[in-house]
């Protein structure tokens, strides 16, 4: 589609390869933000293509890698939506979890809905069957990696289309007349840093989007509620040859503590609303063993009810096994962003105004994790999570959808026109 004469499907797609290709791999376990220098490259290029659409209010914070910008409001009054001004906000890094050196982006052509294979690596494919998305793209270009690495996707799809809306939003003749529109390029958010230098003082916006999500339509409101749970186990070691009647061994409690945990209260168990006991990590020798377990529900209440369910389970433990004590140590992660969000109807109903005005029905979809939108949302900016077109992030197998992209521009130009 043509908007002031910028062709957006192609532009977009342009964009997204050329910043597909620089590398931001984030990395997992770093005090820093950001956690790699690398993803100053990304930073910079955005920074100086900002400066050049002519937006004059750009800032890039160098020491902990933020871009922000603002368009200037071209209009005299506010809209009655009453949620103006906003932010798009998209994050720069990728993820962790697979490379993202070397990537080379590969464009299928009007897609024909079979199979992908990759030359480069044999191993791997990309069907509909895995991907039920893709017969969605029957007909439509896409876009791969090589098939050994991460395409990036996630979330340089957001990061194009912001630049794209930006670009239409901030030229001469743009005659969608909008309010203050905020941008912000983020470091470091998969290892869930992504918020930890976020200056609200330089986005000065009411309500936020980040566009860091997968299929067209697509709304995010609501997130996990998360906690972490600690659980210390602590026994008696003695010699073996003598340990009869005195010593305590916590790894059968630990074990047994394990074997408690609901079969149909595990991630590999569980789906849509469905929340979760996920036992991440232990440490076990006879003396002193050590749990840290993950738990995720969508509804506050439940969430109290799991966690009195595990203070159950180790009470239980612990009467079983006579001599051993259990600590227990649950604390805070983040909250479910939907408690927040629920009470700002205006910036829901905009929110499914704009997309339908881009042509897709609007569907609320709750993210099975956390996102930077749910801490933003605590910090004092509402973000609600819109659709990028991306698909299977993290993995060698991503992909993305040129037509979805396109899709996502319009929604952040009818965003802003309606805010
Ligand atoms: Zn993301």
């Amino acid at each position: 589609m043509l908007f002031n004469g910028i062709d957006i499907k192609k532009d977009v797609t342009e964009r997204f390869l050329r910043y597909a290709k620089i590398n931001t791999q984030s990395e997992d376990g770093s005090e820093k933000v950001p956690s790699t220098a690398c993803q100053h490259e990304l930073a910079r290029v955005l920074f100086e293509e900002l400066k050049n659409f002519g937006i004059k209010d750009v800032e890039y914070d160098k020491e902990h890698c933020y871009i922000y910008a603002r368009i200037p409001s071209n209009r005299s009054y506010k809209n009655k939506n009453g949620i103006s001004p906003v932010a798009f906000i998209a994050h720069m890094d990728t993820s962790p979890e697979s490379s993202g050196s070397g990537v080379k982006p590969i464009i299928h052509k009007n897609y024909d809905g079979k199979t992908i294979k990759y030359s480069k690596n044999p191993n791997l494919s990309l069907s509909p069957e895995e991907s039920p998305q893709l017969l969605e793209e029957k007909g439509h270009d896409i876009i791969t990696s090589d098939g050994t690495t991460l395409l990036g996707a996630d979330d340089k799809a957001g990061v194009a289309e912001i630049m794209t809306a930006a670009k239409i939003l901030s030229s001469k003749n743009c005659d969608i007349e909008h309010d203050d529109v905020y941008i912000v390029f983020t470091p470091d958010e998969e290892v869930g840093n992504g918020t930890a230098h976020f200056n609200l003082k330089k986005c000065r916006a009411k309500f936020g989007y980040t566009l860091d999500g997968e299929e067209a339509g697509e709304l995010n409101c609501e997130t996990f509620n998360a906690r972490a749970a600690f659980i210390e186990f602590h026994g008696v070691n003695t010699h073996p040859g003598t340990a009869i009647g005195r010593m305590k061994n916590t790894i059968y409690a630990l074990s047994d503590f394990i074997n408690n945990i609901p079969k149909s209260m595990r991630p590999e168990t569980t789906k849509n609303r469905g929340g979760f006991f996920h036992p991440l990590r232990i440490e076990a020798d006879v003396e002193h063993s050590k749990v840290k377990m993950i738990i995720r529900d969508f509804d506050e209440k439940k969430m109290d009810d799991k966690c009195e369910k595990l203070k159950n389970i180790v009470k239980a433990v612990e009467k079983k096994h006579e001599g051993i004590k259990i600590d227990l140590k649950i604390t805070d992660q983040y909250q479910n962003m939907g408690v927040i969000i629920k009470k700002h109807p205006e910036l829901m109903k905009t929110s499914e105004e704009a997309v339908r005005l881009a042509g897709l029905k609007p569907f609320y979809q709750a993210i099975r994790g956390g996102t930077d939108g749910a801490r933003l949302t605590f910090m004092g900016l509402p973000t609600l999570n819109l659709f990028a077109g991306m698909f299977n992030p993290h993995s060698k197998n991503e992909w993305a959808s040129t037509r979805i992209m396109e899709y996502a521009v319009l929604t952040i130009l009818n965003i802003s026109s309606l805010a």
